[in-house]
């Protein structure tokens, strides 16, 4: 049986590791994090990434934690409701429905019956890539047939086998959270963008009561749940009472950054899989999705040539250009939302306002679900 290792067990590793299996590998996730380590916010999972979950066997496990949505709401920060987006109508054309899912309960579905030894507190340092792969870290070297790396977006894999493109910060940075208690104003099958001025922020339902919410900013902010809260004086709606319902010491904040894109993010027996090959921004709410279908192609790549290079190789090829317009159009739309001026508000509201069928027409690319 031949072996194979992954580095980094999150959205991107854990998918991988699935695929893995699947394709007949005997698989080592080695993970950084200690076990029990917060497992992040939420996010947004769409129907190419739940098909991608199907693919990969843990579609039950996600639909017994994700939160189908019946609607994605737009509204500028006085309220005005500038774009309501029917996400039940997802489900009728791309047989899934967008949905909200907690990180955390998205990795347990992952790891659902995932058939792999995980190792937690596992920090690789190193790779030697030849024939087959020698891992580095504090521990015995380990050795495999294969490597995927899954490192997120300062990957250490990607770095060991020799691909530039360091990340790219964008000027903006964000805060998130996850409240535990619903608001009695909140619909709990309703996600919800707001644009401001100079900053945009939102909601997700992710179940048992919990609502996902993030609020971006420009760098140079400083971090903590009060300077959110801060932000959002004067803002209509419930954001800024999902931020005083999170603790504050559960409050994340990150640089947002991406890379730009790569025609080759793989060498010999190893290859790049989620942020550490195609960090994009997430103003699409795309990375962990991307993730996903990174899973389910690599899944049929090596179905059809074999854990090998070329297998590898073949993923690769299927997933650049895909990823790649991505994170272009994640950099593009980021600003979009961060107007500030009068004049381009009112561009975006009248953008927004257009008929979300032809919005959706022009997104058809990535909606719909290949078979
Ligand atoms: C504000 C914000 C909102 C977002 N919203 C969405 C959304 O709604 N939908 C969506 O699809 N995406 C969203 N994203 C993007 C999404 O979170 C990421 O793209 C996704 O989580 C990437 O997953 P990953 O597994 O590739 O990387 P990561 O989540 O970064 O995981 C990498 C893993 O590798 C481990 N690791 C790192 N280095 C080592 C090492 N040397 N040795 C061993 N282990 C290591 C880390 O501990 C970690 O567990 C959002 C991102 C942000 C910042």
């Amino acid at each position: 049986m031949a072996s194979a290792i992954v580095v980094g067990g999150a959205v991107a590793g854990l998918a991988a590791a699935r695929a893995l299996t699947l394709a007949g590998a005997k698989v080592t996730v080695l993970e950084r994090r200690s076990a029990g380590a917060p497992e992040g916010a939420g996010l947004l999972i769409y129907p190419a990434a739940a098909r991608a979950l199907e693919r990969l066997g843990a579609i039950d496990a996600f639909r017994s934690v994700a939160v189908p949505l019946k609607g994605i709401a737009t509204f500028d920060q006085s309220g005005r409701l500038l774009n309501s987006l029917d996400a039940g109508d997802f489900e009728r054309r791309y047989g899934f429905p967008i949905a909200g899912v907690h990180r955390g309960d998205l990795l347990n579905a992952l790891l659902h019956e995932l058939d792999a030894e995980l190792r937690h507190g596992f920090e690789v340092t190193g790779l030697e890539v030849g024939d087959r792969v020698k891992v580095l870290s504090g521990f015995d070297p380990l050795e495999a047939d294969a490597l995927v790396g899954a490192d997120g977006i300062r990957s250490r894999v990607r770095s060991a086998l020799g691909f530039g493109a360091e990340p790219r910060r964008s000027g903006y940075v964000a805060w998130r959270g996850v409240a535990r208690k619903a608001l009695p104003q909140h619909s709990p099958d309703t996600a919800a963008i707001v644009v401001g001025i100079g900053r945009h922020g939102g909601w997700v339902p992710v179940g048992a009561g919990r609502v996902y919410w993030f609020l971006t900013g420009d760098e140079g902010e400083s971090s903590g749940r009060e300077r959110a809260l801060e932000v959002l004086r004067g803002w209509s709606g419930p954001l800024a009472g999902f931020v005083a319902a999170t603790e504050p010491g559960d409050v994340l904040f990150n640089d947002l950054i991406d890379r730009d894109p790569d025609v080759r993010w793989g060498r010999g027996p190893a290859t790049l899989a989620g942020d550490a090959a195609h960090a994009m921004l997430p103003s699409m709410a795309q990375g962990a999705n991307q993730a996903l279908e990174d899973g389910s192609a690599l899944m049929a790549a090596l179905r059809q040539h074999g854990l090998n290079p070329s297998g590898f190789r073949a993923y690769e090829a299927a997933r650049h250009q895909r990823t790649a317009r991505l994170v272009r159009m994640s950099r593009q739309i980021m600003p979009v939302f961060q107007w500030r001026r009068a004049s381009a508000r009112l561009l975006r509201a009248a953008l927004l306002a257009l008929p979300p069928a032809l919005s959706q027409r022009q997104m058809e690319w990535l909606y719909r679900v290949d078979s």
